[in-house]
């Protein structure tokens, strides 16, 4: 199941909306900005509750 999550593009600080499949458990990819076109550091992990939360970095901060 997909889920729609908000986050803020670490270099420009703009909201995207992206799809996030919590029952495929952690994972973590790069997905350009829509915005600015930098890779964005995308990191999914799933709490208890089967939520998905979601943590963004730069490629710097690797
Ligand atoms: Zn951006």
């Amino acid at each position: 199941m997909l889920d729609s999550v908000l986050i803020h593009c670490p270099y420009c600080g703009e909201a995207i909306e992206i799809l996030v499949d919590g029952s495929a458990g952690s994972q973590r990819y790069f997905e350009d900005c829509q915005v600015c076109c930098r890779p964005i550091d995308i990191r999914v992990s799933v709490d208890a509750d089967g939520e998905p939360q979601v943590e963004v970095s730069s490629e710097d901060d690797a």
